[in-house]
């Protein structure tokens, strides 16, 4: 219904008239593509910028890959994308994705599903939802790929196609301009060939550092300031580096060669001299429930603007006298996952249901954030520092209890528990499987904490795997030096 929907739309053809469309392109990453017309100042550009598709840019349309939006031009451009032209990035094109950002697979999305460039035989899922700003980088059709990354998907298509996926500390970079999928988990993310270009393009120009007054939840400059004195920006020698191995992770689907490349991964860095501990992260187990109940709730209230008046496409056969205005405009514009994503949203909102799920859910939330504080060494710094006082002894205490377990500077583990499945196998699995992809992703997206996926290549396999290293709130920069380690 999606594609048929998006071919028929007027708007659609007039607005992308203006760019260069690449569908048949061989891995179908780029839904537009800049020309002349429309980056007509990028002479001196100095990196070329490849943005996924919910991310607004000025001469490109912002569809999110959905046929709700049809060719949707944005009167106005993310503060991310503005920050990175300042600092000489020409833009190439709109990579491909998942609907809203709503998949782990890239295939959930009204232009088709991206294909791996590495794959061989049969066409191997690109991971989602940035698949297209992954394979964009993969192939070399990007210096830098902007990405969104909410439970992963940032991670697990870098994971998937063998770059660098980073999502930063919640609040770090500008979401203004990005269209909102689950504002509490949103973050911008960025995908390159090695760690040091993402340092490059944002600790040594200061983006860092910057403050978005657009962006509600941006870090005030202020904050920032407090986070950088209290966070050493500089990877110690790596014999005092400790690394944490949770045990949590270490699960029945693993794939026993991703197992392998974790234990391989881990010895080479003991090697080098890093302390490698084992960890435990006990709720890492409910995290995946929990993300897939909050993230359908805060998508589910953000979707419901577009209902045909507000924003998006009004289907020829709705009727506002009729009351099938909106239901027309949604039924035929959204995808069935977007769909489902809603109605799973609203359930879980409810009055009968939200003790039992988002309550709950929430709850879990805080347990994840708080084993991630207890094993860091660093503290984080967005909580005040607290004098301990007895009189505040009580049981719900919220104190990160520090005692017990070894503290460490860093989190390893694989991104994705399997290698890329192939297209053909996702015809037939359910929507579920795709959930279960993002185990290992969500838990640092619940706590707001910096994380990376690292391609590291075993010795006799085709296909990369990632390591994904995650790292205490606001220590983004020793992360992408403790990345480059890997590589
Ligand atoms: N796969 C997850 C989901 O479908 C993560 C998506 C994301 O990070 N945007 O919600």
């Amino acid at each position: 219904v999606g594609v048929a929907f998006f071919r028929n739309s007027a708007t659609l053809r007039r607005s992308f008239a203006s760019s260069r469309l690449l569908r048949q392109g061989a891995c179908n990453h780029f839904v537009s593509q800049a020309s002349e017309n429309t980056n007509p100042a990028d002479a001196d550009a100095k990196f070329r910028l490849a943005v996924k598709d919910n991310i607004a840019t000025i001469g490109l349309p912002t569809q999110c890959a959905s046929g709700v939006l049809g060719a949707h031009p944005s009167p106005f451009e993310a503060t991310i994308v503005e920050q990175l032209r300042a600092r000489g990035a020409s833009v190439v094109g709109k990579t491909n994705m998942d609907e809203f950002g709503m998949g782990s697979y890239s295939t959930n999305s009204v232009h088709g599903p991206v294909s791996n460039p590495l794959s061989a035989d049969e066409q191997l899922s690109a991971g989602g939802s940035s698949g297209g700003s992954a394979v964009a980088v993969q192939l070399g059709d990007a210096d830098i790929a902007l990405g969104t990354d909410t439970g992963g998907s940032v991670r697990l298509p870098a994971a998937y196609t063998g770059v660098v996926g980073y999502k930063p500390s919640y609040g770090l970079l500008s979401r203004f301009g990005v269209v909102p999928y689950a504002n509490s988990l949103d973050t911008v993310g960025i995908l390159a060939k090695d760690a040091s270009a993402i340092q490059d393009v944002v600790f040594k120009t200061g983006l860092h550092m910057e403050h978005d007054p657009s962006d509600p939840t941006s870090l005030t400059a202020e904050t920032r300031k407090r986070c950088a004195r209290a966070s050493p920006a500089q990877l110690a020698p790596l014999h005092n580096v400790t690394i944490g191995i949770p045990a949590e992770y270490n699960i029945e689907e693993l794939e026993p060669a991703v197992r392998d490349a974790w234990a391989a991964t881990a010895a080479k860095m003991e090697a080098q001299g890093a302390r490698i501990v084992s960890v435990s992260l006990p709720s890492t187990r409910e995290a995946l429930c929990a993300y897939y109940v909050l993230a359908p709730a805060e998508a589910s209230s953000n979707l419901a603007k577009y209902d045909g008046v507000r924003y998006g496409v009004r289907s020829e056969n709705g009727d506002a006298a009729g009351d099938t205005l909106y239901s027309e405009a949604r039924g035929s514009g959204f995808g069935e996952e977007v769909r489902r994503r809603i109605l799973l949203g609203t359930y879980s909102l409810s009055s009968e249901a939200i003790d039992n799920y988002f309550i709950q859910a929430q709850k879990v939330r805080r347990r994840v954030q708080q084993d991630f504080d207890k094993v860091f060494s660093l503290e984080n710094p967005l909580y005040e520092p607290r004098q301990f006082d007895l009189s505040e002894m009580s049981a719900d205490l919220e104190l990160a209890d520090k005692r017990g377990p070894v503290q460490v500077d860093f989190l390893l583990c694989p991104t994705a528990p399997t290698f890329p499945p192939t297209l053909k196998d996702l015809e037939t699995k359910s929507s579920v499987d795709a959930y279960t992809m993002d185990v290992f992703t969500v838990p640092a997206s619940l706590a707001g904490l910096p994380a990376v996926s690292v391609p590291v290549w075993p010795e006799d396999s085709r296909l990369p795997v990632g390591m994904q290293l995650i790292a205490q709130y606001w220590d983004d920069q020793r992360l992408l030096s403790m990345a480059a380690k890997l590589e």
